[in-house]
């Protein structure tokens, strides 16, 4: 047991020598196709709903859209609101709305209506619809695609709009070949499938926070990275979930394998010998973000990041 302490300690040591950064340069192949399948499609789009997780809607936001989308008119949604510090993701709704964008917080875990979305929608559009109209145009319902990157809740935000699941949750399809329209009501309709988009991120927080809060798989970074900063932020700006999921009121900045035997020990993950089960300390800890259970908290910090 003692050897997995030691290898921990080197894993640690190595990292510092790095100079604290992990190098990132991670991309998938097949992003460039994505993108371009998703291009081709915007000629027949109207309106574009953008998802962003209001835990981290900086690092959760594709920074490039406009290069897929053009000037398409969009609606910046933030889900996972029951998830989010209220306080900081206001600050980054002020900041979004202040740079010009439409912006809506939601909460698609409790809530089912998404009226307020596609009111806003009707409202935003009004003027290009009338317009067709007066041009002598048929009149016809506006067509909306919902993107963004894994995991920030788009499967779920297209099942909410349509009323039923058509799209699968957790899954992770690409745009879909076909232009297959599902109606959400008299005046609008949506394209079935949302199109998938992957961070570009050379940023060690941006990769940290997405591997923290799921959109990227951990295995990009390092784990006992992610988990101290998972403790870092909670110690940092939210300490009362850090006494009340772990029971602890510090951490050991200088070497976090004692903040990990305590918490270890503290919630039972030990091996035969009483030793610390370090791989199941740092999947708890990871898994207590992933699936919720650690709430309040946003780890975009706007005084950081812009
Ligand atoms: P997608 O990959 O962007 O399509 O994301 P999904 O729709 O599959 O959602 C990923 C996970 O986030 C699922 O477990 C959803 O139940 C969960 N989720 C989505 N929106 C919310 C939300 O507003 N609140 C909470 N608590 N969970 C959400």
């Amino acid at each position: 047991m003692l050897n997995i302490k030691i290898n921990l300690k080197e894993v640690k040591q190595m990292n510092d020598n790095k100079g604290q950064n992990t190098t990132i340069n991670w991309y998938p192949g097949h992003m460039a196709k994505a993108k371009r399948i998703m291009k081709e499609k915007m000629s027949v789009i109207d309106v574009v709903y953008e998802v962003i997780d209001a835990r981290m809607p900086y690092s959760s936001k594709i920074q490039d859209i406009e290069s897929i989308i053009g000037n398409k008119p969009k609606l910046l949604i933030m889900t996972k609101m029951d998830l989010c510090d209220k306080k900081e993701t206001e600050r980054w709704i002020r900041y979004y709305e202040q740079l010009g964008y439409q912006v809506m917080g939601v909460d698609l875990e409790h809530q089912q209506s998404t009226t307020g979305i596609v009111k806003k929608t009707e409202a935003m559009m009004q003027d290009k619809m009338d317009d067709m109209i007066a041009r002598g145009m048929k009149s016809r319902r506006i067509r909306v695609l919902v993107v963004g990157i894994p995991n920030v809740g788009k499967s779920t935000l297209i099942n909410r709009l349509v009323g039923k699941k058509v799209a699968n949750v957790g899954n992770r399809p690409g745009v879909t070949k076909s232009l297959d329209w599902i109606r959400i009501n008299q005046r609008l309709e949506l394209l079935d499938s949302p199109g998938v988009l992957w961070p570009k991120f050379d940023d060690q927080t941006i990769a940290l926070n997405l591997a923290s809060l799921t959109a990227i798989k951990e295995e990009v970074l390092p784990i006992y990275d992610v988990v101290c900063y998972i403790l870092n932020m909670l110690y940092t700006y939210y300490p009362q979930e850090l006494e009340s999921r772990y029971g602890i009121t510090t951490i050991d900045e200088e070497d976090m394998v004692n903040t990990l035997d305590i918490i270890g020990k503290r919630r039972g993950c030990m091996i035969q010998g009483g030793e610390i089960d370090y791989d199941r300390v740092m999947n708890l800890i990871l898994n207590d973000m992933k699936s919720g259970l650690i709430k309040g908290i946003t780890f975009d910090r706007i005084e950081e990041l812009v």
